[in-house]
C-alpha cells in the first residue's frame, strides 16, 4: 500500500518528518504544510481507514475527543474567528481532518477554505516558522 499519511506516520516515528505538534492516543496533529490561513493543522488517523465509520465506535468516540481537544488548542493559539473542519479523503483516503482557522480580515470569509488553495503552496513555511509554530501550540498543550 502507498498511502501518503501512513507513509508520514513512519517518517514521524524515524524523526523525519518535521511537523508534528502532538500524538494523542488515536491520531497524530500536524502543523499545515502550507500556512495560507494562519494556525492550519491537520489531525490524522494513526491507523489506516478510509472512512470514519470504519473505525469501531469506541474509536470513534476517543477519536472525536481528539478532534475537540485539538480545535481548543488551535482556537486558544490563533484567536481565529471561526474554525473550518473537514475531512474528505477522496485524494488520500486515510482519515484525516483539515483544521482551517479563519479570520475577520480574510476577504473570502464565507467561502470553503478549499476555493484558495490553488494559492496553498504560496503559504509554504520555512523551517523556522514552522519550528516557531509548533513550539507555540506545544507550549499550550493540556491533558487530554
Ligand atoms: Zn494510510
Amino acid at each position: 500500500m502507498n498511502c501518503s499519511l501512513c507513509n508520514r506516520i513512519s517518517a514521524t516515528k524515524t524523526q523525519d518528518y518535521a511537523y508534528l505538534i502532538h500524538e494523542y492516543p488515536n491520531s497524530y496533529l500536524y502543523l499545515g504544510e502550507h500556512q495560507f490561513y494562519h494556525g492550519y493543522c491537520v489531525l490524522v488517523t494513526k491507523g489506516h481507514y478510509a472512512e470514519m465509520t470504519d473505525l469501531s465506535e469506541t474509536d470513534q468516540v476517543a477519536l472525536f475527543r481528539e478532534m475537540m481537544h485539538a480545535h481548543a488548542l488551535i482556537e486558544s493559539v490563533f484567536a481565529p474567528k471561526k474554525m473550518n473542519l473537514c475531512s474528505i479523503g477522496n485524494v488520500v483516503p486515510h482519515v484525516h481532518w483539515h483544521f482551517f482557522p479563519r479570520y475577520a480580515d480574510d476577504p473570502h470569509f464565507t467561502n470553503p477554505p478549499w476555493l484558495q488553495m490553488h494559492l496553498f503552496d504560496t503559504a509554504r513555511v520555512s523551517p523556522q516558522v514552522r519550528d516557531a509554530l509548533i513550539e507555540k501550540l506545544r507550549a499550550a498543550v493540556t491533558p487530554l
